[in-house]
Parts: C-alpha cells; sequence; structure tokens
C-alpha cells in the first residue's frame, strides 16, 4: 500500500506552502471551531501566532449534529480566514464536507480537512486527493486504524502524497470526556505509515481544562504537532466553547509544549 512504512521507508515531510509538517519540528495548528467575524478570527490568528502556531484553523462549513445549530459562514467565512491568516504570515486550514465546495475552498485554504464524520466518505476522500493539496484527515468517531490507514490510501491512491493524519479522540463506553483520546494511534501511525500526524487534544476531550495535559502527552507521544481550538471569549463561542483554550490558558499551555519538544 502506498501509505504503509514498507512502501515508502522514510518520513514523508508535507510542504504546507513552506511550512513543513513532519520534518522533526512540531508545528502548531490553533484556532477557532468556527469562524464567527473578521473581528474574532483576527483575534484568534494574533493570539494563536503569538503562542507559536504558523497555521490558523477555523471552520467556515460545520459538520453539527443538530441541523438547528450554526452551520458556518460558508465562504464569507473563508474570506475572514484568508485575510486574517495572511495579516499574521499564517498558513489555513478548514474542513471541506461537499465535494461540490473542493475548488472554492482550495482557493482559500492551505490544506483540506476530512472532518471525522467523513473519515469514510470514499468519493470526498478522491475529489479531494485529486487536487494534490495537503489533506489534513481527522480519524472517524469510531474508526479502526485499519480504516483509518484505507481513508489515507484513497488519498494517496490518487497520487497525492500530502496526507497528515489528525487523532482526535474515538467514541468508546466512557462518557465523562467528549471522546477517548486515542495516544497510541500517535506510534502505531508512525510505525505503519510514513505520513505525518498531528493531535487534536480539543475534540479528544472536549473539556477545555484537561486540553493543556493532552497537548503535552501528544507531543511527548512523538505527535508531529498539534492542532489546538482557541477563543477570545470561550463562553460566547458559536460552536465548541467548552473545549475552546482562552488567551492566557493557551499561552500557558505552548509555554509547556515547547518544554516537551526541546526535550524530545
Ligand atoms: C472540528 O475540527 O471543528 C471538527 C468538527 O472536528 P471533528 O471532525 O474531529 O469532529
Ligand atoms: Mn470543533
Amino acid at each position: 500500500k502506498l501509505t504503509s512504512r514498507e512502501f515508502h521507508p522514510e518520513n514523508t515531510v508535507v510542504d504546507v506552502d513552506g511550512v513543513k509538517i513532519g520534518d522533526g519540528s512540531m508545528t502548531m495548528m490553533a484556532g477557532p471551531c468556527s469562524i464567527e467575524s473578521l473581528e474574532q478570527i483576527r483575534e484568534c490568528a494574533r493570539i494563536a501566532k503569538a503562542g507559536g502556531a504558523t497555521i490558523l484553523r477555523g471552520g467556515a462549513f460545520k459538520p453539527r449534529t443538530s441541523p438547528y445549530a450554526f452551520q458556518g459562514l460558508e465562504e464569507e467565512g473563508l474570506k475572514y480566514i484568508r485575510q486574517a491568516a495572511d495579516e499574521f504570515d499564517m498558513k489555513v486550514i478548514t474542513e471541506v464536507m461537499d465535494e461540490a465546495h473542493i475548488d472554492m475552498i482550495a482557493e482559500y485554504s492551505d490544506i483540506l480537512q476530512i472532518g471525522a464524520r467523513n473519515m469514510q466518505n470514499f468519493k470526498l476522500l478522491q475529489a479531494v486527493g485529486k487536487t494534490g493539496k495537503p489533506i489534513g484527515l481527522k480519524r472517524g468517531i469510531s474508526g479502526t486504524i485499519d480504516e483509518w490507514l484505507n481513508a489515507a490510501e484513497y488519498i494517496a491512491a490518487q497520487g497525492n502524497f500530502n496526507v497528515i493524519f489528525i487523532e482526535r479522540g474515538i467514541r468508546t463506553y466512557e462518557t465523562a470526556t467528549r471522546n477517548t483520546l486515542d495516544l497510541s494511534a500517535v506510534p502505531l501511525i508512525k510505525k505503519l505509515s510514513h505520513f505525518p500526524i498531528i493531535v487534536d487534544p480539543s475534540h479528544g476531550v472536549g473539556i477545555w481544562d484537561l486540553v493543556p495535559s493532552m497537548a503535552r502527552a501528544g507531543v511527548a507521544a512523538g505527535a508531529d504537532g498539534l492542532i489546538v481550538e482557541i477563543h477570545p471569549d470561550p463562553i460566547n463561542a458559536w460552536s465548541d466553547g467548552p473545549q475552546s483554550l482562552n488567551e492566557k490558558t493557551y499561552m500557558r499551555m505552548m509555554k509547556e509544549v515547547h518544554i516537551i519538544e526541546k526535550a524530545m
């Protein structure tokens, strides 16, 4: 398989327009769950950058459990995140939910994110694969390692070797946390595949004050980076406020994360 370590023994470094993922240094992605306004995403970019992030995250097309919940600002949001990222010299990652939106989103975003709910949307995987763009591939909510590797294979089979695995927790019997963050996926994916893997502790636990611990653990486990949700005012966030870090907590977490990175 194209995704396997056997096929390609060396680590693949994904080059996001100059920002390298999987080159041995840690890549930090941070930003809000949803893009809410130009002002909000600019403030998130400022905070993210101050903590050392080089990639700005933010959803414009949101896969919400309820059809009545905020669904995202769509193209207007994409314009805002691109503007904010450019102002702070950052790259953009945002989710693609629908094949029909790929070309439009690709105009604004440097990385296309495949959400957990679409890990096995095979037509979507093939279509994003065809773009040749870096793809952030979240692990499915109940995705096994083997299914996740096969999802990456769908992208690689299109000739796209710019896959970034994102461990974001899986559904288990435990309900005290939003998901169960499977940190063993980090060394296991590194053993089985040459593609980089980053950790999303925010969706992994769903509770903001547990996020820094799991971020540190992710780096210690050997992750190539982190993707974390931040918000200038988490209580009033339009989505995922309970797991979003405010500026102070994010900055403290990044200090700790950098200490662990240096010790590795
Ligand atoms: C997100 O990144 O905001 C998101 C919806 O994540 P996931 O697909 O992992 O649930
Ligand atoms: Mn979210």
